[in-house]
C-alpha cells in the first residue's frame, strides 16, 4: 500500500518561523499522525527553500556567506518544529546535493522534451516574492503582498512552454475535481485560460545563489521551479523509496501560493512524465485581534512563545480546533488563556475524574451503554470517512466541533449515571463505559495533544488498567471496529 504523502511548502528562511508557517506545519503533522493512528503509513515532508536573491542579499547585509546564513536559518526552523511537537519524516533543504541533482535531472528531461526555449523577458519583478507580476495582478501599481515598488527588468532567460499545457491542465482539473483547492476552482480555471510561458531561469551574473541549468551553466533555475521540485527530491526520486510515496496525497499551503501549485507544478510534472498530486489544499490567513499581523500594529503572535508559556499541546489544540480551516480566521489574543482553561477543564478534568472513579473497579467486561458507544463509534466512522477521502476541510470541521464535544458527552454521562452512588455490576458498567469513552476521546485527540497523549498512555497502559489495546481484546463491550483504533502502534 502506498504511504499517505503529505507536504507543506518549503519555507523561505529569511526570518524566524511565524504563526502562519507554524499553522501549516502543525496541520500537516496532525494529519500525518491521524493517518498513522488510523492504521495507514504516512510520509510527511517539510523543509526550507534556500536559494534566491533575497537570501543572497540578506547574507551580504549580515556579512555572512549565503551558505552560513541558510545553515543557521534551517536549523532555526527544525528546532522550532520540534518545540511545537512536530515530527516530520524528512526535512528537505534545497541546497542539498540530492535535491540539486534531482532538479537538474528533471530540467534535463523537460528540456529534452522540447518544452524549454531561450528568449528575453521584460518584467515587473518583486524582490519580496522573487517573482514577476503582470500589470493585471498589481494592486495600486504594487505587489499584492508587499508594499514595495516593483523593479522593471529586461533579461535573457529560458522559458518553459507553460501555455502549451493549457488544455491538458483544464482536462486534468475536469477529470480530478478534488485536485484544486475548494472555493478557488473558478479563479484558477479562468486564469489558466490566459496562460503564458514561464521564465524559469536567471542569468548567473544576476544571481549566483541557485542551481545551474543542466544545459547552460550561465543560468540558474528560477527559485520557484527549484522550490516546487523539492516534493520530488524529498520523496527520494531515483531510489526505491520513491514508489512507496509518490504522488503527494495532500499538499498543504496558505492560499497565496495556490497558483504555483495548481498550474506551474502539475505542468512541470506532466512534462517530466510524473504522476500528478491528488489534492492541493489551501488554508486562509490568520488575523490577530481582527487585523493582519504586523510588527507595527504590535499584534504579532509568536507560536514558540505560546508553546513556552502554555506547552506545545495548547498551541496545537488552539490552531487545529479553534480556527476555521479554509477561510481567513481571527485569533483573539485575550481568548488564549480561556482556551487553555477550557482544555484543562474539559479534557484534563475529565481524565482525572474517570481515572479516580476507576480505582476499586476491575477493568474487564461490562455492559456497553448504547448511546455513549454510538457517539464514539459514529465519530470514529466519520473521521475514517473524511480521512479516506483526503478531505482536510471535513476533518478540520470534525475536530473543531464533534471531537471536543465528546468530552462534554462523557461528562454528562457520568453526571447522569452517578457511578459513586452505585454498587456492584451497575457501578462497574457505568465506570467502564465512561473509561471507554475517555479512551476514544484521547485516541481522537492523540494527533493534537501529543504530550498529553504520551502522559495518558503511561497511565492507561500500566498493569491492570486495560489500556486501549487490552480493552479491545478483553471486553465484549467493544466491537471489533473499535479495537482497530489502536493509536499507539506507530
Ligand atoms: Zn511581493
Amino acid at each position: 500500500v502506498k504511504k499517505v504523502y503529505i507536504t507543506t511548502p518549503i519555507y523561505y528562511p529569511n526570518a524566524a518561523p511565524h504563526l502562519g508557517s507554524a499553522y501549516t506545519t502543525i496541520i500537516a503533522d496532525f494529519l500525518a499522525r491521524l493517518y498513522r493512528a488510523l492504521g495507514r503509513e504516512a510520509f510527511f515532508l517539510t523543509g526550507t527553500d534556500e536559494h534566491g536573491e533575497k537570501l543572497e542579499r540578506k547574507a551580504e547585509e549580515l556579512g555572512k556567506t549565503s551558505r552560513e546564513l541558510v545553515d543557521e536559518m534551517s536549523r532555526l526552523y527544525k528546532d522550532a518544529w520540534v518545540r511545537l511537537g512536530i515530527r516530520f519524516d524528512r526535512f528537505i533543504r534545497t541546497t542539498e546535493k540530492e535535491h540539486e541533482e534531482t532538479v537538474r535531472e528533471l530540467l534535463k528531461k523537460i528540456h529534452g522534451k522540447g518544452d524549454i526555449y531561450r528568449g528575453t523577458y521584460n518584467g515587473l519583478y518583486c524582490v519580496g516574492c522573487e517573482r514577476y507580476y503582470t500589470e493585471a495582478e498589481l494592486v495600486d501599481g504594487k505587489c499584492p503582498y508587499h508594499d514595495a515598488p516593483l523593479e522593471e527588468k529586461d533579461i535573457e532567460a529560458y522559458f518553459f512552454k507553460l501555455a502549451g499545457y493549457r488544455d491538458k491542465l483544464l482536462n486534468f482539473y475536469e477529470k480530478n475535481p478534488q485536485f484544486l483547492p475548494e472555493g478557488r476552482e473558478k479563479e484558477i480555471i479562468n486564469r489558466v485560460g490566459e496562460l503564458e510561458d514561464l521564465c524559469i531561469s536567471r542569468p548567473k551574473e544576476q544571481l549566483q545563489w541557485g542551481i545551474e541549468l543542466p544545459f547552460d551553466a550561465g543560468h540558474v533555475a528560477y527559485v520557484w521551479v527549484d522550490a516546487l521540485l523539492n516534493y520530488v527530491s524529498g520523496a527520494g526520486y531515483g531510489t526505491s523509496k520513491f514508489r512507496e510515496v509518490w504522488p503527494p496525497d495532500i499538499q498543504l499551503m496558505a492560499k497565496d501560493i495556490t497558483w504555483f501549485h495548481c498550474v506551474i507544478w502539475p505542468a512541470l510534472l506532466m512534462s517530466a512524465g510524473l504522476e500528478l498530486p491528488r489534492r492541493v489544499v489551501a488554508h486562509g490567513f490568520i488575523n490577530v485581534d481582527g487585523r493582519k499581523m504586523s510588527k507595527s500594529l504590535g499584534n504579532m503572535v509568536d507560536p514558540l512563545e505560546l508553546a513556552d508559556r502554555y506547552g506545545p499541546d495548547l498551541v496545537r489544540f488552539l490552531l487545529v480546533t479553534k480556527l476555521p480551516f479554509r477561510e481567513d480566521s481571527n485569533l483573539v489574543r485575550e481568548q488564549i488563556p480561556e482556551v487553555h482553561k477550557e482544555l484543562a477543564g474539559s479534557v484534563g478534568n475529565l481524565a482525572n475524574r474517570v481515572l479516580k472513579l476507576l480505582s476499586g473497579v476491575d477493568v474487564g467486561s461490562f455492559k456497553p451503554d448504547t448511546k455513549l458507544k454510538g457517539s464514539c463509534d459514529g465519530l470514529l466512522g466519520k473521521i475514517r470517512k473524511k480521512a479516506g477521502g483526503f478531505d482536510v476541510t471535513g476533518i478540520s470541521a470534525l475536530y473543531s466541533q464533534e471531537v471536543p464535544e465528546l468530552a462534554h458527552t462523557i461528562n454528562s454521562y457520568i453526571n447522569e449515571t452517578e457511578p459513586w452512588k452505585l454498587e456492584g455490576a451497575a457501578k462497574r458498567d457505568a465506570v467502564l463505559n465512561a473509561y471507554e469513552g475517555l479512551l476514544f476521546l484521547m485516541a481522537f485527540l492523540s494527533p493534537v495533544l501529543v504530550n498529553g497523549w504520551e502522559k495518558f498512555r503511561g497511565v492507561v497502559d500500566a498493569p491492570g488498567m486495560g489500556g486501549l489495546k487490552g480493552f479491545g481484546q478483553n471486553s465484549p463491550g467493544l466491537e471489533p471496529s473499535s479495537s482497530k483504533l489502536i493509536m499507539y502502534e506507530r
